[in-house]
């Protein structure tokens, strides 16, 4: 499983599958990604294989940013409409997921008993909360920094806003996530695999940790809000 993010100025529906098809060597049982531009937030996903995704994705559509995932399924079974990414009721938040969120039925319960899920996941109910908050008055990064102290469990995350073109929103706790720097664009991924053709340049994230990636650079924060400076690192591959 992996996820896989891009913002910048080029083509993010090509990065984005060639980027999963790198992390194909992890394991999936289906696919999807979410491409955002002037007309909104446009979604993909699929049982199987990134040949299966590819062949259902748009040719046409044009998008500078996007979020991708290959999904190893720990809850809700394997099939379409559980496959990431994953949306909030209004449509608003699009969110893509590796790992448990080991509390999800008790949060659903707590503050979600007037949402309809769309999907078995325990992921949904992360973005839904984070719609939840943001419809009680709170700013995206502090709804996102809030339901992040509410889970329980792994994450590795990245999230479009519908509203906001300028930012994904990144976090981490107990699954890995890199951030890849480039110039006029960021990425973000499992590994490096998923990068390696756009960026060597990495910063490593910690635990518990938020980033707001935009196309000129990288904001890291942990759960309070309190930023963390980090600078990248080059990784010299051989071929
Ligand atoms: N727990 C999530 C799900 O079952 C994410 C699984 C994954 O890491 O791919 O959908």
């Amino acid at each position: 499983c992996g996820i896989v993010g891009y913002i910048g100025n080029e083509d993010a529906r090509d990065i984005l599958l060639n980027g999963l098809s790198n992390l194909e060597y992890r394991g999936y049982d289906s696919a999807g990604i979410a491409l955002q531009n002037a007309g909104g937030v446009h979604i993909f996903k699929e049982k199987g294989r990134i040949a299966a995704l590819r062949s259902i994705v748009d040719p046409e559509i044009q998008a500078t940013q996007g979020i991708g995932h290959t999904r190893w399924a720990t809850h809700g079974e394997p099939n379409r409409r559980n496959a990431h990414p994953h949306q909030s009721a209004s449509g608003r938040f699009t969110i893509v997921h590796n790992g448990v969120i080991e509390n999800y039925a008790q949060l659903r319960d707590q503050y979600l008993g007037k949402v309809s899920l769309k999907s078995d996941t325990d992921t949904e109910v992360v973005v839904q909360l984070i719609e939840h908050f943001v419809d009680g008055g709170l700013e995206v990064e502090e709804a996102l920094r809030k339901t992040l102290k509410l889970v329980d469990g792994s994450y590795g995350i990245a999230m479009l806003d519908a509203e906001n073109s300028d930012v994904i929103y990144v976090g981490k706790n107990k699954s890995p996530l890199l951030i890849g720097i480039g110039d006029g664009f960021n990425v973000v991924a499992s590994d490096a695999t998923a990068m390696i053709q756009q960026t060597k340049r990495y910063v490593e994230l910690m635990d518990e940790e938020i980033v707001l990636l935009s196309r000129n650079g990288y904001v890291i924060k942990d759960l309070d809000g309190n930023v963390k400076n980090r600078e990248p690192y080059t990784v010299s591959f051989d071929a």
